[in-house]
């Protein structure tokens, strides 16, 4: 794992082409598990370039399959590179690629929804929040049912500095469906402008690199894919707990071509909503008319705020949710009883 400067030049030995070793361990693409391959080592240079310098990086690398941007990961210089791969037929062909890159590839057999990296790396590559980033990547291709998960689970890691950010602010470069990028980094008034658009923006400097046509990939996937990377702020745009923020943001989003006030009085029972909802944008300053997709981080941030200030009164309000509330009255109705039977006591 040692990092030395000379790395930095090191380039892999000739070793079959991505493409022969699909061939030689007969990797067929699962449709199952949405496999989509990179076989162009020109194209997932250019997607490691996104990431910055990697001299010396470590870097975690989910999902490397037949092994092609591991390959342009090992090439830029990283010394030390932990793939995650949940397909075990991967497995021979990235071994090959381990024992041609002596003592920089660390593979783990496993699923990156559950795997511990705050156990992968030393501790002495953490860097203080406040400092610059650790040099330490997430890089990956994953499928798109686990991409969008994953990066609201890292979103969430990243408020709580837990999981890969117990380094520090550790930098993410992904792929997601090309709808979905858009959707990371839309800005205020765009159509895009969505939940992930805030919950993303509030924590982190997010890029949208560029775009890869659905034709770049072996079996060709229905869609586009982009490129995202991630910085995460120093200071969170928002400082309220990330449950909160998802919280007010989801139920404002609930209604998205409506007035915003209609997703803010879902924060709030129905005995006392109207009138919590008017005092909650007047404490926020925010126009009840404007549509969440107009809305700025700020004014989400004056939202979250006001909202924590009636939780911290009445904290109960933190666990209702208005669909849990529709749910129980159907149910009431359904049985001609009262509500509160159905509730827990
Ligand atoms: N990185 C390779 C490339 O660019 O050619 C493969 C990309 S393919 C879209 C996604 C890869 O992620 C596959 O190898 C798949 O087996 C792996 N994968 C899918 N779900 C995973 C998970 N939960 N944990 C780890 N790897 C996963």
């Amino acid at each position: 794992m040692a990092a030395s400067g000379k790395l930095a030049s090191f380039r892999l030995p000739p070793l079959p082409t991505v493409g022969e070793l699909i061939k030689l361990y007969n990797l067929r693409a699962e449709k199952q598990l949405s496999q989509n391959f990179l076989l162009d080592l020109k194209l997932t240079d250019k997607i490691v370039r996104q990431a910055g310098s990697l001299r010396d990086a470590h870097v975690c690398e989910v999902g490397p399959g037949p092994g092609g941007l591991t390959r342009s990961i090992v090439n830029a210089g990283a010394a030390d590179v932990l793939v995650v791969e949940k397909d075990t037929r991967f497995i021979p062909g990235l071994k090959l690629l381990s024992e041609a890159a002596p003592g920089r590839l660390r593979i783990i057999h496993g699923d990156i929804l559950t795997y511990r990296m705050d156990r992968g790396f030393p501790e002495t590559i953490s860097k203080p929040w406040e400092g610059d980033p650790p040099n330490l990547h997430i890089i990956g291709n994953l499928p798109f049912s686990v991409s969008t998960p994953l990066i609201i689970k890292w979103l969430e890691n990243i408020a709580n500095r837990t999981g890969p950010f117990i380094y520090g602010r550790t930098r993410l470069t992904l792929t997601f469906q090309k709808e979905v990028a858009e959707r990371l980094t839309a800005s205020t008034g765009s159509k895009q402008r969505s939940r992930l658009s805030i919950m993303a923006q509030y924590l982190c400097t997010v890029r949208n690199c560029f775009t890869i046509p659905g034709r770049a990939f072996v079996p060709k996937p229905e869609v586009d894919v982009g490129v995202v990377h991630f910085t995460p702020l120093v200071q969170p745009q928002i400082q309220q707990p990330f449950k909160l923020v998802e919280k007010v943001v989801r139920n404002i989003f609930q209604f998205r071509r409506k007035h915003c006030h209609k997703g803010v009085e879902k924060l709030f029972p129905e005995a006392c909503r109207v009138e919590l909802t008017q005092e909650m944008m007047q404490k926020a300053d925010v126009d009840p008319t404007l549509r969440p997709t107009d809305l700025t981080i700020p004014q989400f941030r004056a939202l979250a705020d006001a909202y924590a200030h009636f939780c911290t009164h009445e904290p109960s309000l933190l666990s209702y949710e208005f669909r849990e509330e529709l749910r129980l009255k159907h149910l009431a109705r359904q049985r001609n009883k009262p509500m509160d039977t159905f509730m827990d006591k």
